[in-house]
């Protein structure tokens, strides 16, 4: 039986590259999103593209393909990513990757192509040629005898043959669909992100140490391992003189999930006195905030998938299944090629043994990250 129509909740990466590939396929599809605009909410961070490259292109006509270095956070290094960890107390480059020394593999069939792209211009890219509905935040769905009925906080509802839940790690079609068959653990560390503005000259020396982003290993704090902090470059703008570096610090926390203070002040404070332990320029960039920067927390929340019974009706993609720390991300979307009970049967079997080894080698990645080294061991690339 053709899909007549399939109805994906979340209009994140996963959900609109799902978009593309029904688009391509010539599946009629809806999106619904929460936000209540595509600018409603700032997209904040940027993300590494690797083993997903393949699949996007797949799911994308070539002519909107060939656009994704827009998203790219370093226009002029757009097809040269490079991935550096720094020893954070020396300066010294323990590692790098680039186009020229690629980032390892997992399998023959991955590739070692990447991407560093901000989040809000991928969903620019991504939305690009996507029908979505904003302003949907999705209730509930009920399975039908010809399909699913679907609910939405506003009262309004729609139907369709195939639900995807699309709707990132905390999602609420997940914990229709799986109850508690979806292992869900909150990692025990602290995560801190701030965006900053700087200088030509500041941009200048995070430049020379990477294009694009890496991780500069910390000092150890006892028990509690490494400190760490991971930068990125977030949106560089040359024409205009615009640089924005993304810094986020993370650390071991067993006493709590959260672990920050709830204040501007006490935050600002406790970043500077980790900041100041580092070496320039991290150190400088670090203890120059002003104190009004936005700082943004989260809880680092892994889903290890099992199966769950689809009823040929619902399913699930990206985070909604299977998030996982951001340690070692490889975002993974299907081709698409839904259209009966076997099909979603046997992308869940693939996705699932896929997505369980991804979310072990990114928990690994983790706390490998903040395990002292005695020298330049290998660390996790992100
Ligand atoms: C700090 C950090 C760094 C990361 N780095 C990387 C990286 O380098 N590489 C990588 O591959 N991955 C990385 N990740 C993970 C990556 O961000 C996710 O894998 C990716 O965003 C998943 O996309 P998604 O579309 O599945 O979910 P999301 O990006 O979470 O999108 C879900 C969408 O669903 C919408 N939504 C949620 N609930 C509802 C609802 N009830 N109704 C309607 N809409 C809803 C949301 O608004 C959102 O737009 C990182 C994550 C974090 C937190």
């Amino acid at each position: 039986m053709a899909v007549k129509k399939v109805i994906i909740i979340g209009g994140g990466p996963s959900g609109l590259v799902l978009a593309h590939g029904l688009q391509k396929n010539g599946i009629p599809y809806e999106v619904y999103e929460r936000d209540e605009s595509p600018t409603s909410r700032d997209q904040g961070l940027a993300l590494s593209l690797h083993f997903a490259i393949p699949y996007m292109e797949k799911c994308m006509s070539p002519e909107h393909y060939k656009n994704i270095t827009r998203a790219c956070v370093n226009p002029s290094d757009a097809d040269n990513p490079t991935f550096v960890v720094v020893d954070g107390a020396s300066g010294k480059i323990l590692i790098k990757h680039n186009n020229a020394a690629p980032y390892p593999t997992a399998s023959s069939t991955e590739t070692n192509k990447s991407y560093r792209v901000s989040r809000r211009k991928l969903r620019n890219f991504l939305e690009d040629g996507v029908e979505i509905q904003w302003n949907k935040r999705f209730k509930e769905y009920e399975l039908t005898d010809d399909g699913v009925l679907v609910r939405f906080e506003d009262g309004s509802e729609t139907k369709g043959d195939i639900l995807v839940g699309a709707d990132g790690a905390r999602s609420r079609v997940c914990d229709q669909l799986c109850g508690d068959k979806i292992q869900k653990n909150v990692l025990p560390f602290v995560f801190v992100a701030v965006t900053i503005p700087v200088n030509r000259e500041r941009y200048q020396q995070i430049y020379n140490i990477s294009s694009t982003h890496g991780v500069v290993t910390g000092p150890t704090f006892g028990p509690e391992g490494n400190r760490a902090i991971f930068f990125s470059m977030l949106d560089i703008d040359e024409a205009n003189d615009k640089y924005e570096i993304l810094i986020v610090m993370t650390w071991k926390n067993s006493s709590g999930e959260h672990g920050l203070p709830e204040d501007q002040a006490s935050r600002v404070k406790l970043l500077k006195e980790i900041g100041a332990l580092y070496c320039d320029p991290f150190k400088s960039i670090i203890l120059d905030l002003k104190g009004d920067e936005v700082i943004w927390t989260t809880t680092i929340l892994e889903k290890i998938p099992s199966p769950w019974n689809n009823n040929g009706k619902v399913t699930l993609i990206g985070d909604s299944a299977h998030s996982m720390s951001m340690a070692r991300g490889e975002e993974a979307v299907n081709s698409g090629k839904i259209t009966a009970i076997q099909a979603l049967g046997d992308y869940e079997e693939t996705m699932i043994k896929r997505s369980v080894t991804a979310v072990k080698a990114s928990h690994d990645a983790i706390y490998d990250r903040h395990t002292p080294k005695s020298s330049a061991q290998n660390q996790s690339s992100v």
